[in-house]
């Protein structure tokens, strides 16, 4: 057959989303499973989300504003820069895509912890540079030493995913600044802090406070998680405004939705429910750690709303274990399981069924 597409993308893996928790459902008989597989929060749309989604519904024949001013205005005014250096796009997946875009020609080199976001090594590949994998230590956290060794003049970008998904380790400030006056002022930094809001360690940095000002370091963030806005893709960067105007020639044209752009005006809104759900899940992660220690797991400690399962090549055997139970884990076979955090019920459910898969 006459090949139409790059030979390197045979082999590479796809990306991976939970298993959807109706088919489960249905699977088991059950009337609900639960779905603690993609790093959701519980708690269904913030107030006031609805009702601006459906405002904007009315005008869905339209386009939205281009340069989705609003937003990046009042996105700029919550974290204190100008809106300039503010760029929103489909997911802060879609905008670690144009990253790639924007600094990698073929052969280039991206280096990332490994194991990392997923959607790192098909960035890579997709922008035809090459994903340099950087092992964890042994306690499941960035090797930054090591990542700074892996930086060569192919390399144009280095992520830090602060928390680390799916370990929900963090590095501290000590540690990231000497990492970062070792990286060369031509490659770019990307710190991706997906999971910053529920952040409680004081040393790990709040990248926008902390390194804002650096001209070779991008902060990427979403409102898929603390935000709940999984559903609409809205994600945003933080960069210096050259850097940011670059990224915003290449990013997808609309790509930031009608819909996107007035839900998050409207979570923008809802900051102090968003404190307390956060406030709700970190007391659910530091429960739900310490009864997964209780059963022997080296759990390390998390800095997100989800938990890592050490389990090795048990992995994806935990995993079915836990659906057979209709509970949805994320098995990253042959490293672990990274379990999200859920309501109190959900949590409940999953420790029996990790109770009855471990015994
Ligand atoms: N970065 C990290 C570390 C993530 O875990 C995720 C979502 N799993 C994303 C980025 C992408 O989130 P979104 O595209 O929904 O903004």
């Amino acid at each position: 057959m006459t090949r139409l597409t790059r030979a390197d993308l045979d082999t590479l893996p796809a990306y991976v989303a939970g298993r959807n928790v109706a088919d489960l459902a249905r699977e088991l008989g059950l009337t609900e499973a639960i779905k603690l597989a993609s790093n959701e929060v519980p708690y269904g749309p913030l107030p006031g989300v609805p009702e601006a989604i459906a405002e904007a519904a009315r005008t869905v024949h339209r386009y939205p504003d281009m340069g989705v001013v609003a937003l990046r205005e009042r996105l700029a005014d919550r974290y204190g820069v100008s809106p300039d250096r503010v760029v929103t796009g489909c997911g802060s997946v879609g905008l670690a895509e144009t990253l790639a875009k924007v600094t990698c020609l073929p052969g280039d080199e991206i280096v990332h912890a490994w194991r990392s976001f997923e959607a790192y090594p098909i960035i890579a590949t997709g922008a035809g540079a090459t994903g340099i994998r950087v092992p964890n230590t042994a306690g499941h956290g960035h090797d930054l030493s090591a990542m700074a060794d892996a930086i060569t003049d192919r390399t144009r970008l280095v992520i830090v995913c602060n928390p680390n998904n799916p370990t929900g380790t963090s590095v501290r400030r000590a540690e990231l600044d000497r990492f970062l006056a070792q990286v060369p002022d031509d490659v770019l930094v990307v710190l991706d802090e997906a999971y910053r809001e529920f952040v409680t360690d004081e040393q790990v940095p709040d990248a926008l406070e902390t390194y804002g000002d650096r001209p070779n370091v991008v902060v990427l963030r979403t409102m898929s998680k603390a935000w709940g806005l999984a559903g609409l893709r809205m994600g945003f960067l933080v960069a210096q405004p050259e850097v940011a105007a670059t990224i915003r020639k290449v990013v997808t044209p609309f790509s930031t939705n009608l819909l996107a752009q007035a839900a998050a005006l409207a979570a923008l809104d809802a900051e102090d429910e968003v404190t307390r759900r956060c406030a709700l899940i970190i007391a659910e992660r530091d429960r739900i750690t310490e009864a997964l220690r209780k059963l022997q797991l080296e759990v390390p400690a998390s800095q997100a709303n989800f938990v890592w399962l050490p389990l090795g090549d048990r992995a994806a055997a935990f995993g079915a274990a836990c659906e057979a139970r209709g509970v949805i884990v994320r098995a990253f076979q042959p490293d672990g399981v990274r379990v999200t955090i859920g309501t109190p019920e959900e949590n409940d459910a999953f420790l029996a069924a990790a109770e009855h898969a471990l015994a």
